[in-house]
């Protein structure tokens, strides 16, 4: 073999390794143990709402009668898979995981954009719950090309309130973190297996939930449109952080100032933080360093809620978490 050649091999095979290490070298979460949230009474009588963290920005929200999911998503299939090869949902992945988070019966599943990591196992999740599907066009069109029920199908009308049972969830229009991958409209019924880059993005929404015993805003990706929740209030923001510590501090600062400032809440809670190529089976890891920066989104936070007002708290994989009302969680701030 000629010299060159051989050369150019080991030069791609330290860049393979080079990017292998990269994707799986993820920050530790020992500087965050003091923000993991409990209930302070998961017993305590009264109206409440519970949620419970799932990765990315899946999300159970529960009163105890009612329960919703947004994005239901449990394949989370490998690297290789999602830069490579061709993507599905996985049944077995998502039945593992409801009967893990025990869910039975769900009112809805609203998916807040059409990105694989968002939607792609959204029609399956609401037909295994016989939950009706909420979300963009684009969403509809992942559900029609797994077959799923057009009955049983609910496209957003941004700012318009849905019921269910004592909840009011209302999608407004927001923007998506500004990656530039996949965006657009699913326009025909997608059917998989297919590459993860055919779920485009197809419109993104912040959800505010309201409820009896308070309210919640829940924001999946990090992005804005300016002024979208002007004169809006949530106790609690689920602040979707996937890629914000790749940018700048003014970045940072715009969406917060959106986002948080806007509603006020008095704890923000972020998600959308992990690694999800990994199994969620696994202790959820922090998006790889060759992708993120999670400890300066982090410590940007931490900046931010060190008055106390509002506080920081982190939502452990797994485990209902009354964050309304009767036992509500405590959130502190317990970063130095
Ligand atoms: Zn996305």
């Amino acid at each position: 073999m000629r010299r060159w050649l051989l050369a150019a091999l080991a030069l791609l095979a330290l860049g393979a390794g080079w990017l292998l290490h990269g994707l799986n070298d993820h920050p530790s979460l020992e500087p965050y143990a003091g923000l993991w949230l409990a209930s302070a009474d998961p017993g305590a009588a009264g109206p409440h709402v519970s949620v419970t963290f799932l990765g990315v920005s899946t999300l159970l929200v529960s009163d105890g009668e009612t329960a919703f999911m947004t994005d239901g998503f449990f394949t989370r299939p490998p690297k290789t898979s999602v830069f490579f090869g061709r993507i599905a949902p996985d049944p077995d992945a998502i039945a593992r995981s409801l009967q893990r988070a025990d869910v039975d019966e769900l009112a809805a599943v609203i998916a807040v954009h059409s990105h694989y990591d968002h939607a792609m196992d959204s029609p399956e999740v609401a037909r295994r719950t016989g939950a009706v599907l909420v979300g963009s066009e684009s969403t509809a069109n992942i559900a029609r090309g797994v077959g799923f029920p057009e009955a049983s199908l609910r496209v957003i009308t941004p700012g318009e309130p849905m019921s269910f049972g004592a909840f009011t969830v209302t999608a407004i229009r927001s923007q998506h973190f500004p990656h530039g991958m996949a965006m657009g409209e699913i326009t025909q019924p997608l059917v998989p297996p297919t590459r993860a880059m055919d779920y485009l993005e197809g419109g993104s929404f912040s959800l505010l939930v309201s409820h009896a015993a308070g309210s919640l805003l829940i924001q999946g990706s990090a992005g804005w449109a300016e002024g979208a929740l002007a004169g809006r209030h949530a106790d609690v923001v689920l602040l979707g952080v996937g890629g914000l510590g790749t940018r700048d501090e003014a970045y940072r600062q715009g969406y917060w100032d959106a986002v948080v400032g806007a509603v006020g809440p008095r704890c923000v809670i972020p998600i959308h933080w992990d690694d999800f190529t990994l199994p969620l089976a696994e202790p959820l890891a922090a998006a790889p360093r060759l992708l993120d920066d999670f400890p300066a989104t982090m410590t940007f936070l931490a900046s931010h809620t060190r008055s106390g007002a509002p506080a920081l708290g982190l939502l452990p994989v797994w485990q209902p978490v009354r964050l309304l009302g009767a036992g509500a969680a405590r959130c502190g701030t317990p970063l130095h």
